[in-house]
């Protein structure tokens, strides 16, 4: 078969982007394959607020035609998830790069070594069963990078790292954006009660934004705030080379053939089967959807935790939790935007006399009522009626909210696998998650949560819901957050890890595998600058390969 493309990528959000871009100026002819809408995109300064009932449904996946199924544990049976909250996979291009909220933190350097970090409450006996390395590169290998992607992004605060201790290859650019007024109400609280509250570092701005690439970012009209998207950033950019091909295309296996990778089977906008061969692919679907092609595929082990393997293997997420109540008088919002907020790192790394292993972070958004279900009115006011009327009417601008993410674990027990029951609408079987709480988070919430109910009571608020409460099992129909981790994990080691430390396959050699599924770990500050620094470390590696490709095809 003639080969049309040096590479295919498959997804069009952050990862697939960054990878684009670099490849296309590179002078790689590249073959975009997404599943989502496609045509008259790039360039856009679209993006919908990150809440399920604001995104359209095309932006979602249909999780009636493809979802997950989720099991707590082996003996459980396992249900398909058809009502998505948390794990809101984007679909179309630019992906969840649409959806996000746009907060950029860089990992902290222990996040890389959280094995060497947490050794001492890694030898308790309630660790026995934890699954935790170290990544095979460090902060200082990854800065550079990090630089390129805050350059890219636009964003203007440090977000805790002392810049003494840890140096940066780049000046921060862009214009600091401030907090909402009641995020620097709680900044204050939090201040009081002897946290250290940073800005949070933002791809947003009130004004336009011209990245190292040359490509301007615009107001979004609808919002009144620029937020950093793939269609915005990148696109243009791959675009403008000339050598970037983007169709519409559901990418069902990807195709391998004595360890290495040569192309990919997908169906076209109108159903068809179509197979195209490539030199590289490069798989930037998401968590879930990397993890699971790799598993149809049948490239690399299946994980399982009586059996070993590597794919699936290291699986993790954010655990979410929140105290919320209400101020004593109302707060007029001056934000439009969640990225308005705060950040505290003063739990990450978590503390090594804890209970409890993994670190987290508390955050203010710049916007109450947003992203999180919080409650109009307090839980013991009437909830219907002229007495729920009256309540609201008292309660109005006063609600507020107090975040925290936290490090989850790797466990022996948590992981993904294919689903023996349930397939998608081309009858291929689903990705299962095997996952719920287990006492750890339970400690980690207690701990932080507490801090989370103080900050309100400091600031004269009352506690309707605690942050010290974790839901008996875990489940993905309330929203927390999409910051799935793991399963195709980088490594140093062929029999421990799925991709190499430049996100290549071990198995499939010429096969990227590209995005959050990558991390051993899931340090607590948000994944996704990490994802875009580790997709440009992926990409140029992609790159060198190609030019030795070609060097050696023209001796
Ligand atoms: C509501 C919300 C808020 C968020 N806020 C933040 C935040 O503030 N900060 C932060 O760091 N992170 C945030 N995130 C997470 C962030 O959006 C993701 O980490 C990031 O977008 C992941 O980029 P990606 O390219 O790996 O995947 P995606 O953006 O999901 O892109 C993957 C693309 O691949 C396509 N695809 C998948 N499978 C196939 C297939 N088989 N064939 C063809 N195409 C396929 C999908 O349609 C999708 O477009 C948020 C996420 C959500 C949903």
């Amino acid at each position: 078969m003639a080969r049309q493309y040096d590479l295919v990528i498959v997804g069009g959000g952050w990862a697939g982007a960054v990878v684009a871009e670099e490849a296309c100026r590179s002078g790689l002819r590249t073959l975009v394959l997404e599943k989502g809408e496609t045509a008259g995109l790039i360039g856009s300064n679209v993006f919908y607020r990150p809440r399920a009932s604001s995104i359209p449904s095309k932006r979602l996946p249909d999780p009636v035609q493809e979802t997950f199924t989720l099991r707590h544990d082996s003996r459980s049976q396992s249900f398909p998830m058809r009502s998505l909250g948390a794990f809101l996979a984007g679909r179309g291009l630019g992906g969840a790069g649409l959806l996000w909220g746009g907060i950029s933190a860089r990992f902290h350097p222990h996040g890389f070594r959280s094995k060497s970090a947490y050794r001492v409450l890694l030898e308790r006996p309630w660790a026995k069963d934890f699954d935790y390395s170290d990544w095979p590169i460090g902060y200082d290998d990854i800065e550079a990078d990090y630089g390129w992607a805050e350059a890219l992004l636009g964003v203007a605060t440090t977000d805790g790292l002392p810049s003494e201790r840890y140096p940066r290859s780049r000046p921060l650019p862009g214009k600091p954006i401030g907090m909402g007024r009641k995020a620097a109400l709680l900044a204050e609280a939090a201040s009081a009660i002897g946290l250290n509250v940073t800005e949070m570092p933002a791809a947003v701005s009130f004004e336009p934004y011209t990245n190292p690439l040359g490509i301007t970012r615009g107001l979004n009209g609808r919002y009144g705030y620029s937020l950093a998207t793939p269609l915005n950033t990148l696109w243009p950019a791959a675009a403008a080379t000339g050598n970037l091909d983007v169709q519409t295309g559901h990418v069902h296996r990807i195709l391998h053939q004595s360890g290495r990778a040569t192309g990919v089977v997908y169906s076209d906008e109108t159903g068809e089967r179509r197979t195209v061969s490539s030199q590289f692919v490069a798989l930037c679907g998401w968590t879930l959807n990397n993890v699971r092609l790799l598993l149809l595929s049948g490239i690399g082990t299946p994980y399982s935790p009586e059996s070993g393997g590597r794919v699936g293997r290291f699986y993790a997420n954010h655990i979410g939790a929140s105290a919320q109540g209400f101020l004593p008088a109302p707060v007029r919002e001056a934000s439009s935007t969640n990225a308005a907020g705060w950040a505290n790192s003063d739990f990450d790394p978590g503390d090594l006399s804890a209970d409890h292993v993994g670190g987290a972070r508390i955050h203010v958004p710049g916007l109450t009522n947003l992203w999180r279900e919080s409650p109009t009115v307090p839980g013991d006011a009437p909830q219907w009626g002229a007495g729920w009327q009256e309540a609201i009417k008292a309660h109005a601008g006063r609600a507020a909210n107090v975040g925290m993410l936290g490090e989850v674990v790797p466990h022996r027990h948590r992981y993904l696998d294919l689903d023996t029951t349930y397939r998608d609408a081309w009858g291929d079987p689903l990705l299962r998650l095997n996952f719920d709480w287990l006492d750890n988070d339970r400690r980690m919430v207690r701990k932080v949560g507490a801090k989370l109910d103080a900050i309100l009571r400091q600031a004269g608020a009352s506690v309707s819901k605690s942050g010290t409460e974790l839901p008996d099992r875990y489940d993905t129909v309330h929203y927390t957050n999409s910051h799935a981790t793991g399963g195709a994990v980088m490594g140093e080691d062929p029999a421990t890890s799925v991709v190499d430390p430049d996100l290549q396959s071990w198995d499939a050699r010429g096969l990227w595998v590209v995005g959050a599924s990558a991390f051993p770990t899931s340090p607590a500050p948000n994944p996704t600058l990490t994802v875009i620094a580790l997709a440009r470390r992926a990409a140029r590696a992609l790159v060198r390969q190609s030019v030795g490709a070609r060097m050696s095809e023209t001796v």
